[in-house]
């Protein structure tokens, strides 16, 4: 029978990070059907299926799929291997990176919002063209932005190599040198190719939101927490 880390459990049944996972335990909060309290330490082992109480509520029990919100940091590739560089799943704990694989890319030095799952459906709907899920950007660039710009950038531009319009579905601005960019394309490099076909060059780009789901702020670069429920189901 598989059994699971207490708090990997706990933390995936409820969204919450590790970190408040194990306080929670610690304070006194958890209670798990044919356990001792005194064996209710993070680190305590407990089958998936064990009925286990928060604030003497029932957990749902642990269905198949698992779905994951991580902050990206610069320097690791979306990817599930790779023979140079460190991946996004090397940022996870062995036990919880199994069977997982990244809904989509971020380029190596973007930040941000990733969502890794084990659901090949769910990542399917988010990635695939057709479905034009929205994703949100916040763009650093090198010069300055005119308004003129920004509409040719919502207007769209065929960039090299391609022969149909890249463009961003909506743009806010932010300052002269920042914007919000929202693509519901996705194409390789996108945005940079785009910034670069207009005269200017990224300087930082960061994912704010896939969808429905925001990154939660909570998490620093690296960290990473299970999506709840009504996340999972808010994606599109
Ligand atoms: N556009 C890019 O150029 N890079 C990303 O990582 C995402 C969108």
């Amino acid at each position: 029978r598989r059994r699971r880390r207490l708090d990997f459990l706990i933390a995936r049944l409820t969204g919450m990070t590790r970190k408040q996972a194990k306080q929670c335990i610690r304070a006194g909060r958890v209670r798990v059907e044919g356990m001792d309290d005194s064996q209710l330490k993070g680190q305590a082992r407990v089958g998936i299926e064990d009925a286990v109480y928060l604030d003497d509520e029932l957990l749902e029990r642990e269905s198949g799929d698992r779905y994951i919100m991580l902050n990206k940091p610069a320097g690791v590739v979306s990817a599930t291997r790779d023979d140079y560089d460190p991946t996004v799943l090397g940022l996870m704990d062995p036990e919880e990176r199994r069977g997982l694989h990244p809904v989509g890319r971020l380029d190596k030095d973007t930040t941000g919002l990733l969502l890794l799952t084990t659901d090949g459906e769910w990542s399917h709907r988010i990635t695939s063209p057709r479905h034009a899920c929205p994703k949100v950007y916040r763009v650093d660039v090198a010069e300055p932005l005119d308004d003129e710009t920004l509409e040719r950038l919502e207007t769209g531009i065929v960039l090299r190599g391609d022969n149909k319009a890249s463009y961003a579905q909506h743009i806010e601005r932010i300052s002269e040198t920042r914007i919000l960019m929202t693509l519901n394309q996705g194409r390789y490099h996108q945005i940079k190719r785009m910034i670069g076909a207009v005269g200017n060059r990224v300087t930082g780009l960061h994912r704010e939101r896939v969808g429905g789901l925001v990154l939660d702020d909570a998490l620093s670069e690296g960290d990473y927490r299970s999506l709840t429920l009504d996340e999972i189901n808010s994606v599109m």
